[in-house]
């Protein structure tokens, strides 16, 4: 079946077109498609087999009639019996003779035809060529199948790409062998929608991409593509993508005045930065900034920030590979590149070989210090844990929980859980007082009793426990009270 989501009529009209612009410029391949539709697969005599197989193993066009008598020739010397030398009169290396010897015996033989119409499918026949041809691996028993006019439709590499391109497979795809398998079926279904045989998909797949060394006027979508003048560009996620760039400089009137509309102008990052500088920006402005231009429903910050939550942080979002960017929603491939490409500046600006300049923690009021700012105005209690290095820098700050501390909810469990996957040497717990003041209640005191004990098992100490109120604090650790009983 054509893939969800794929407008199937429009396959169809992108496929036909492509069709059209290579029998146009390719009458040569007009002519082998002519004469293949004319024939069934096991019509051909045996010797016209063996020199399809010749033309496949050099790479030659067989409709090309030179072509032909050539590799006719060859084929009637192996299967003579002359021994290749260089002297022979097939011209071949003998360890390349006695390979494509052994291959024309089998093609010759009788049961070519049986083995192949009953192999289940077009993949097992490619697998049973290349094991019984020892000259035909790959690309080559593909090619020999489709010069045949075998109901089959194996990919190689370019066509492979050229599926990508189109956005009849994912292009995320990282295995060629399921994206293989993924564009087969596509094209199986759209053979049935466009009622073209799979062969002649094939054969012009081949063509158009450059896979069967045609000429540059009618191979446009090779290892550089020329969209321009391509009669599928219209259809084509890739074309599109690439023309984003010069798009974008309308998308982002568009863009911006979604974010005009949704905020005052002095609150737009761009605006803010050039007032404020890129410190006073968050990660998502920052971001967004990068991205330029929101989609149909966010604007461009939104966009930044449900990006940002999709990934968990800006770190793991600079852990993410073009492929994995462009799967986050919302991300094409010009701002993946763009992202990716700002977040290997900033890991090129990095020191390389100092430590990341972790904050450290030293008392109970540089812990104050480093979280006060996220507790201004705090209605709510927040929990957090401190994970700290060997060198008690703060790696990581965990929310454990938000709403009124108790030590009924707060479970050992889930103040240690990233602790221990982050492999910390030591924890530091935080929570502020929404009422101003610091002092520890009782149930803070059985909380820090009880982590303090948790964390003494595991071998990840508490180092302290900091209560942040209204422009003061309470550490535990300060005041001798951790270690109580
Ligand atoms: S528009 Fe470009 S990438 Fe798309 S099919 Fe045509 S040549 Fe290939």
């Amino acid at each position: 079946m054509i893939p969800q989501g794929t407008p199937a009529l429009r396959a169809t009209e992108t496929m036909e077109a492509i069709r059209a612009h290579v029998l146009a410029e390719a009458p040569e391949v007009a002519a082998a498609l002519e004469e293949l539709r004319a024939i069934s697969w096991v019509d051909h005599p045996v010797v016209e087999r063996a020199a399809l197989a010749v033309c496949a193993w050099q790479g030659l066009n067989p409709a090309v009639p030179a072509n032909r008598r050539r590799a006719r020739t060859v084929a009637e010397s192996l299967l003579s019996g002359e021994v290749a030398s260089p002297g022979g009169s097939s011209g071949l290396p003998p360890r390349n003779a006695e390979g494509l010897r052994h291959s024309l015996h089998w093609i010759c033989s009788s049961s070519f035809v049986y083995e192949l119409r009953t192999s289940p499918g077009p993949l097992p026949a490619l697998r049973l060529v290349n094991r019984r041809c020892p000259a035909l691996k790959g690309p080559r028993a593909s090619r020999f199948l489709a010069f045949l006019a075998f109901p089959a439709f194996v990919m190689d590499g370019p066509r492979v790409r050229w599926l990508r391109r189109l956005g009849w497979i994912d292009p995320a795809e990282k295995s060629h062998a399921r994206a293989r398998d993924e564009g087969l079926r596509f094209l199986v279904a759209l053979s049935v929608q466009a009622d073209m045989p799979l062969w002649e998909i094939d054969r012009v797949a081949g063509v158009f991409t450059g896979a069967e060394g045609h000429g540059e006027a009618v191979s446009l979508c090779g290892r550089n593509p020329r969209c321009g003048r391509c009669p599928a560009r219209e259809n084509c996620s890739y074309a599109t993508a690439m023309s984003l760039s010069a798009a974008s400089v309308h998308e982002e009137g568009n863009g911006s005045r979604r974010l005009r509309e949704a905020m005052p102008e002095a609150d737009m990052p761009r605006e803010k930065l050039m007032r404020a500088g890129a410190e006073g920006l968050t990660d998502a402005e920052l971001l967004a900034i990068l991205v330029r231009t929101g989609n149909g429903r966010q604007h461009a910050v939104e966009l930044a920030g449900a990006v940002l939550r999709q990934a968990g942080s800006l770190g793991q979002l600079s852990r993410y590979s073009i492929a994995e960017l462009t799967r986050l929603r919302g991300l094409g491939p010009v701002k993946a590149v763009t992202i990716k490409a700002a977040l290997e500046l900033a890991r090129r600006l990095a020191p390389r070989d100092e430590e990341p300049q972790l904050p450290a923690v030293a008392c109970g009021r540089t812990v104050y210090e480093l979280v006060r700012g996220r507790f201004l105005n705090a209605r709510r209690e927040t929990f957090l844990v401190l994970l700290l290095n060997a060198k008690n820098r703060v790696q990581r700050e965990v929310v454990v929980s938000e709403g009124i501390l108790n030590q009924t909810l707060m479970h050992p469990r889930e103040a240690f859980q990233e602790a221990v996957k982050d492999g910390a040497a030591a924890v530091i717990l935080v929570h502020n007082h929404p009422s101003g003041d610091p002092a520890p209640s009782r149930n803070d005191r059985a909380v820090t009793r009880r982590l303090v004990e948790a964390g003494r098992v595991i071998g990840i100490p508490v180092l302290d426990h900091v209560i942040v109120g209204e422009g003061r604090y309470y550490s535990f650790e300060e005041a001798g009270t951790l270690l109580e009983d």
